[in-house]
């Protein structure tokens, strides 16, 4: 499969507010490093997961793939064009092409819009097709993710979260996107409705030829619906391989950590064991070396002083010792 969407060298930083004992103290803003040097091709067709725990970063990177957040530093590339230098139009197509659909699609649905308007709105704003034919497409958007045409008439407040998550996936759709980000898509929903959306999003793959990323903490999902995986720790991609493979035997000991904490990946494990130690540090200060070393059992002398760098095993890890 060859790269259809490639991140190198991106970072992202926030610039926090100074509380007053910082201005007494002429101390400047505190700087939460989001992102770190990350770089990764997402390949045309494949699902892709991105996981770690809350904060690592997993978010930001989504965000900055659909241009919700710029970039400090670093170059994302559609189809081997990069985005920066290019004029609006080129950055309209490139944002049309890569999609993101959001945990709490409610949240992003204009409450006093139908779901018809909604997906009306987008294909005329874009252009997406002629004027006369935005009523069939619509129509064609709500069989693709299963709700009855009739949806159309009715209003966001009017259907449950496994709907309206299928009526933002249809938003996605309405830009005909090429990769679709999907940022804990169902989180947020019942485990029986969970299935039904994952299974809508595996159909849609394959009737579209998507490529799909999807962002999740949740790691038997993962196993059950992506070809690769990349780990995160604190704004860096620690890991980045197979599923199969990389579920079987993880390199990086904060992957073998992140498995063993899933009892049902792992027979015998107690649930109360813990699986990751200590808390993830803040990413206002973090670690010197390689940053899961307060946490790692595995840590050596180097490992404080020395940040490992991404090198094959099997996959690429950084870990200096994997
Ligand atoms: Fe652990 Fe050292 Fe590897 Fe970091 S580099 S994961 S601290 S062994």
């Amino acid at each position: 499969m060859t790269a259809l969407l490639e991140v190198e060298g991106l970072s992202k930083r926030f610039t926090g507010r100074r509380s007053f004992a910082d201005m007494l103290a002429r101390r400047p803003a505190p700087v939460v490093r989001a992102l770190e040097d990350v770089s990764l091709d997402i390949r045309r067709g494949e699902t892709l997961g991105i996981v770690g725990e809350s904060g690592c970063g997993k978010s930001t990177l989504a965000r900055c793939l659909v241009h919700l957040h710029n970039a400090d530093a670093g170059t994302i590339r559609l189809d081997g064009l990069p985005m920066e230098g290019m004029d609006s139009a080129a950055r309209e197509k490139f944002s049309r092409r890569v999609q993101m659909v959001f945990q709490d699609p409610y949240g992003s649905l204009n409450p006093r819009m139908t779901v018809g308007q909604t997906l009306a709105e987008v294909l005329a704003v874009h252009r997406i097709v002629p004027p006369a034919q935005i009523a069939a497409r619509v129509d064609e958007l709500l069989d693709l993710v299963h709700l009855p045409r009739d949806a159309a008439a009715r209003y966001p407040y009017e259907f449950s979260g496994g709907q309206r998550q299928r009526i933002g996936i249809a938003r996605a759709l309405a830009m005909q996107p090429d990769v679709i980000i999907a940022d804990e898509p169902v989180s947020a929903l019942d485990v029986s409705v969970q299935a039904q959306v994952v299974n809508l999003f595996l159909e849609l793959q394959s009737r579209l030829g998507l490529t799909l990323v999807f962002i999740t903490h949740d790691l038997r999902l993962v196993r059950h619906l992506t070809h690769r995986v990349a780990v995160m720790y604190l704004g860096r991609i620690v890991e980045l391989g197979p599923t199969e493979q990389l579920f079987d035997a993880p390199r990086h000991p904060y992957t073998q950590a992140l498995l063993r904490a899933v009892p049902q990946l792992t027979p015998g494990r107690r649930s109360d064991e813990a699986a990751v130690m200590g808390e993830l540090p803040s990413p206002l200060n973090p670690p010197t070396g390689c940053a899961f070393h307060p946490r790692c059992p595995l840590a050596q002398a180097r490992c404080s002083v020395e940040r490992p760098e991404m090198r094959e095993v099997g996959w690429p890890v950084a870990c200096h010792f994997a």
